[in-house]
């Protein structure tokens, strides 16, 4: 299925972009290297330069289709269809992060983080995945090493995975993986950064650095390894915390 990529954003014409590309391709070639003297010794070249950047822009970058408005994060459905900003996306869908632009083949391109790790999310989870060979309506992401990353609460604290997990992640389960997740966090589950326990929201002992979440075992040893490190001067040099404690 072909999708009008006009739902991205209305002004978006591959074939004025193609020209507008050219252009600017050709005014870069005139006013060459030298761009600190460019504004004296090209001034048409260096506006109409100034010009093209902007339309091109405005013409490619993709728009949320709630709020009409471009934003620097962009999330869209597996199938490309809809995309929108951070502020507005759908619950109960599952997403993938994008580029801010329209790519060459008229679709939003699926933003790459790392060694080729693509961003999905569902509801309050968001995955870092590093799929082999894995694709999004033909757009080829990366051959990386199949590494997941999950957080939960919009990126800001770790959900450690299991190995089972992580097993049904690599068979391509992940939005099956993803759903279970966001449906233990809303029933108010929460899982041990540290080993993996899961406990009730009312059970947990600390949040460690950075992101982490810890049973009461866990937060017992963090905290007896934090002062052994007060105790034997593993402090930071800047802020004199224990390295445990350092956000520098
Ligand atoms: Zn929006
Ligand atoms: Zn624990
Ligand atoms: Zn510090």
């Amino acid at each position: 299925m072909r999708i009008d990529p006009k739902v991205y954003n209305r002004r978006y014409d591959r074939r004025i972009v193609q020209d507008l590309k050219e252009e600017e391709k050709k005014l870069r070639c005139v006013i060459g290297s030298g761009w600190y003297r460019a504004e004296v010794e090209h001034p048409k070249e260096w506006e109409r330069l100034r010009q093209v950047i902007a339309e091109i822009k405005s013409r490619c970058e993709i728009e949320c289709e709630v709020c009409g408005k471009h934003a620097y994060e962009m999330w869209a459905t597996l199938g490309l269809d809809k995309v929108y900003c951070s502020e507005h996306v759908p619950r109960g869908v599952m997403l993938i992060r994008v580029q801010d632009r329209i790519g060459g083949n008229d679709v939003p391109v699926p933003y790459v983080v790392g060694n080729g790790s693509v961003e999905f999310r569902y509801d309050d989870v968001i995955m870092w995945a590093e799929p082999s060979m894995y694709g999004v309506n033909g757009q080829m992401v990366s051959a990386g090493y199949m590494v997941y990353f999950c957080w939960v609460e919009h990126g800001r604290r770790i959900w450690k995975l299991w190995e089972s997990e992580v097993d049904r992640l690599r068979r391509g389960k992940i939005e099956e993986v993803m759903v279970e997740i966001a449906t233990k966090w809303k029933a108010g589950v929460r899982r041990c950064s540290g080993c993996g326990k899961e406990m009730k929201l009312e059970e947990v002992a600390g949040y460690p650095l950075f992101a982490g979440i810890n049973c009461h075992e866990c937060w017992e040893r963090h905290c007896e390894e934090t002062e052994e490190q007060r105790r034997t001067g593993k402090v930071c040099s800047m802020c004199g915390k224990p390295w445990n404690d350092c956000y520098c």
